[in-house]
């Protein structure tokens, strides 16, 4: 038994007895005692509470309290009993650590649980534990932890991508059949890119927010890491639909995501935005997407050049509104409510500022300064407003275009897995993340599925759909990722483990 053969099948082995639920927590444990001295995906294991929560849903993930699973969910038994799963450690989880791989949350345990934590577990699912990440999901890399570095899978030397590195990593190892990860800016997406898995970020207001360490509030989406488009539909049944604990959850339809898994995008409309491809893509890069685009049209998608101008101010843009609305978030952190306080301060204003100077690791502190700077009075309207009304003219290119084509497909990152240590200036880090941010400025759902490798590292397809448009989106991933057989690949560190 293996985690890359997808959650359908671990619950046709449940259902069959060919193995059972302790069966799986066993091998997840297993695997990551094999694997996770190396790669480091896992801030915290949590073998202990894994069984207790099996012998709660039973052996056979079928116990009758796993039916109760929430309104979205079609009133059967749910895909995910009985699975491990793990989670980024930016999601709260009652009486557990949430660190946000941050020395100022060290210590803090929540006092509830996460809205898509409560669903998960109300579906039956077993939580393994939680995952590293860049301090407060700020980063690509997952260096900015304050922790340890993960590593990537593919190759120990290179990162796993961030900031949901942990995550990504972890499915990739194959230590738990999915995770949950947050994307401010392409942070499901890039790792998931870097890691050869599936990486969906959900559309702005599907999935709940409430539970999840805000970074920028305006940008953050929680979305799964899977080994296909099949388990992303499955996980995004459970976690999808709207919440009175978050201000920002809308009210939708929540449709049935797998019955979309049709295979048959014949005539849909696939645009391809010139703008992305004129940037400092890598060679490789460029000829997997290619591949890609070429593997849809024999699908029967029509390919259509697209324009979408605005995408160069895309990063600016939003090095301003998540700087800003992160330095307002992160305010919280003053050594009173959470977390570490700083010893032997001389008074208050001491504390605050002894707590947040040891507390804070080096690029939270920049993202601290950048953001209050553009929020200051007199710098707002030519900071702030500016990236705002920017902002405004990205989504408007983006809703031109959709009245064109139903789908837009870009590369996921302008490379592969670089190495760790290579990217030292803030800058160019930055650039990573240049084809993921304007989709997180638009709200849009996306998601990254695995188009080949180059020189033995994955390559990521980034697909773009309409506002509150899954279907269509995972219709098309799915049917490309049929086509091209680039799903659910084993690194070659990984071995089967028994
Ligand atoms: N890499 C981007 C940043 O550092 C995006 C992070 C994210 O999506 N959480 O802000």
């Amino acid at each position: 038994m293996d985690f890359y053969g997808g959650i359908k099948r671990l619950q046709e082995g449940l259902a069959s007895g060919e193995w059972t639920a302790s069966d799986l927590v066993g091998h997840s444990l297993a695997t990551i005692e094999t694997y996770d001295a190396q790669v480091k995906a896992f801030l915290r294991l949590d073998g202990e509470g894994a069984s207790s929560k099996v012998a709660r849903v039973g052996n056979n993930g079928c116990a009758p309290e796993t039916y109760e699973s929430h309104e979205t969910v079609h009133p059967t038994r749910s895909p995910l009993a009985g699975i491990p799963y793990a989670l980024k450690d930016n999601l709260c989880v009652t009486g557990m650590e949430t660190t946000c791989a941050s020395q100022i949350l060290r210590g803090y345990i929540p006092p509830y649980s996460a809205t898509v934590v409560e669903r998960l577990e109300r579906s039956g699912g077993v939580l393994m534990g939680k995952l590293n990440l860049d301090e407060f999901a700020m980063g690509s890399s997952t260096e900015n932890s304050s922790y340890f570095v993960t590593r990537n899978p593919w190759d120990l030397s290179r990162v796993p991508g961030g900031s949901s590195g942990g995550s990504a990593a972890a499915v990739a190892a194959g230590m738990v059949p999915y995770t949950l990860g947050s994307d401010t800016g392409g942070s499901i997406r890039q790792p998931a890119a870097f890691c050869g898995v599936v990486g969906l970020k959900p559309t702005y207001g599907l999935v709940s927010r409430y539970g999840l360490v805000a970074f920028a509030s305006s940008l953050d989406q929680v979305g799964p890491l899977t080994h296909s488009v099949e388990d992303a539909a499955t996980v995004l049944q459970v976690i999808a639909g709207f919440d009175e604990r978050d201000s920002t959850s809308v009210k939708v339809d929540i449709p049935d995501y797998t019955a979309a898994l049709t295979g048959d995008i014949r005539g849909l409309r696939v645009g391809i935005p010139m703008e992305y491809f004129d940037t400092g893509m890598e060679e490789g890069v460029r000829r997997s997407v290619e591949q890609a685009i070429a593997t849809l049209r024999e699908l029967g998608a029509q390919i259509k050049e697209i324009s979408l101008p605005m995408t160069r101010y895309a990063l600016s843009a939003y090095y301003l509104i998540a700087p800003a609305e992160a330095s307002s978030n992160l305010a919280r952190y003053d050594g009173v409510r959470y977390g570490y306080r700083a010893t032997d301060p001389a008074n208050l204003l001491d504390m605050y500022k002894k707590t947040r100077s040891e507390g804070f690791g080096p690029e939270v502190k920049r993202r601290i300064l950048i953001g209050t700077y553009a929020l200051s009075s007199g710098y707002y309207d030519a900071y702030y407003k500016r990236a705002q009304q920017v902002r405004t003219l990205i989504a408007r290119d983006f809703a031109a275009a959709f009245a064109e084509v139903d789908v837009i497909v870009s590369p996921t990152t302008p490379t592969t897995a670089f190495a760790i240590g290579e990217k030292t200036d803030p800058l160019t880090m930055y650039l990573n993340d240049i084809y993921t941010i304007p989709v997180n400025l638009a709200g849009l759902p996306a998601i990254s599925v695995p188009c080949g490798l180059v020189d033995g590292l994955p390559v990521g397809l980034q697909m773009i759909g309409r506002s509150f448009d899954e279907s269509t989106l995972l219709k098309t991933a799915h049917a490309y990722e049929q086509a091209a057989g680039f799903s659910s690949l084993r690194p070659t560190l990984v071995k089967e483990v028994r």
